[in-house]
Parts: structure tokens; C-alpha cells; sequence
């Protein structure tokens, strides 16, 4: 029974979007129900509450197509019928939405990573087998903070090579019509470094020329690549 003494703060809250926040967005929301969504972006990111996908990217209503789980992993595209969440995510987000670009974004301080590193609870038979996607990741290491943010990095850039394992994304990169962005974001900095395939580095966006490149290229040919490149005048390899 709730304690009629004490306030419910969620219903306060949620009352509070209805009665005050929505009236300023609701033409927007209309707008986004008449013409449909059409998010350009998948948004893969950990679930963790201090990582805010639209805080950081200052997005609103209808640009994220957003799938959020344990560590920002993808399991692996095996064909079969399952109960994979964020493998249905990427499909109907490239079949049907059609967008142009998907972001794997892990975070500094990561839960998820550390359990890597860790014994699980004996009940999170889910949760333990969920981990393994991120197992490669894992350093041979004393476990220190320095080596869970390089896990955390390792294991997004573990993610961008599985997400090419999806078909329908593989056949969108390598037609040029879709870029693969690797992004750890720095809680305690507020800043997102981003994956830089050629030099194979996580580079802080504020010095970044550009939004993140996936392991992708390799596969592309030799004009796209060229291209792409140039497009986002990325670093010139050494
Ligand atoms: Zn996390």
C-alpha cells in the first residue's frame, strides 16, 4: 500500500511533462505523427543512467532512433530467430527507417565493462552470457582505471566490426550510403572521443575533424574510401 504521507514524486513529474512541458513541443509531436519519424541515426548506447543521448548531442524528438542495453553491445547478426532486442533495433533502423548512420557509444566509469573484469551474481544467468559480447575487449591486465577506459574504447570498436556482420548494414557501407561512428564519452569531461579507424585511436571530439570512423573502410573500395576521406578530411595515416 503507498503511504498516502508521502508524495509521489514520479506521478509529480510526470504530471508536470503533461501540464507544462508538452504544450510547447505538441505541435512538433504532430508533425512527427503526421509525417512519421524519420531519424537518420541509430543510436546504440550503454544503459547507464549518466550517459544522456540527447543531452550530448543536443537532439530532440524524431532524430534518435535509439537502442540502449548493458555495455552498448550487439550481439552478433546470426540469421536465426531470437529474443535479440538491439539486433531487431539495428534491422528495422536500417530496413525501415533507412538511416544513414549508427553510433555505438560506450562511456567512461562503465558497469558493465567492469563486470567484465568481475564475478557476476549466480542469479544474472542473463546478464553473464550478455557480458561474453564484450569479452574480447578484456586486457590481460591488472584491473586499474586506466584499463577499464581502454576496454571500454576496445570493446566499442569490438561492436562497429560485429554491427558489419549485419548484412543490411554491410551492403549500406559498402555502397558509401552509411557510416559506422565509434564514440567513448568521458562522464567526468562531458566530452565524446571519437573512433578514428587510421590511426585506430580515440580522439577527443573538441580536437576531432570528425564525428567518428568505424573499422568500415577497409571494406569500402578504393574511390569511396577515397571519398569518404575527404569528406571528413580525416587525419592522413603516417
Ligand atoms: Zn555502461
Amino acid at each position: 500500500m503507498t503511504d498516502a504521507a508521502v508524495p509521489d514524486d514520479l506521478l509529480a513529474r510526470i504530471r508536470r511533462f503533461h501540464e507544462h512541458t508538452f504544450p510547447g513541443v505538441q505541435e512538433q509531436f504532430q508533425t512527427l505523427i503526421t509525417e512519421g519519424q524519420h531519424p537518420t541515426i541509430l543510436f546504440i548506447g550503454c544503459s547507464d543512467s549518466r550517459l544522456v543521448p540527447y543531452m550530448l548531442t543536443g537532439m530532440g524528438p524524431g532524430e534518435l532512433f535509439l537502442v540502449r542495453n548493458v555495455g552498448a553491445f550487439v550481439p552478433p547478426y546470426d540469421g536465426s530467430a531470437g529474443f535479440h532486442g538491439t539486433s531487431a533495433a539495428i534491422e528495422f533502423a536500417v530496413l525501415n527507417l533507412k538511416v544513414s548512420r549508427i553510433i555505438v557509444c560506450g562511456h567512461s566509469h562503465c558497469g558493465g565493462i567492469r563486470a567484465l573484469y568481475e564475478e557476476v551474481h549466480p542469479q544474472a544467468k542473463n546478464l553473464s552470457a550478455w557480458l561474453e559480447l564484450g569479452r574480447e575487449a578484456v586486457l590481460p591486465v591488472q584491473v586499474t582505471e586506466e584499463a577499464l577506459r581502454r576496454t571500454e574504447q576496445r570493446a566499442v570498436v569490438l561492436q562497429l566490426e560485429r554491427l558489419m556482420g549485419y548484412p543490411m548494414v554491410r551492403t549500406q557501407v559498402e555502397a558509401g550510403l552509411m557510416t559506422l561512428h565509434g564514440w567513448h564519452y568521458v562522464i567526468e569531461d562531458g566530452e565524446i572521443h571519437v573512433f578514428d579507424v587510421n590511426s585506430g585511436q580515440f580522439i577527443p571530439a573538441s580536437v576531432a575533424s570528425h564525428s567518428g570512423h568505424g573499422p568500415y573502410v577497409e571494406h569500402l573500395s578504393e574511390p569511396m574510401f577515397n571519398e569518404i576521406d575527404s569528406a571528413y578530411n580525416t587525419h592522413s595515416t603516417p
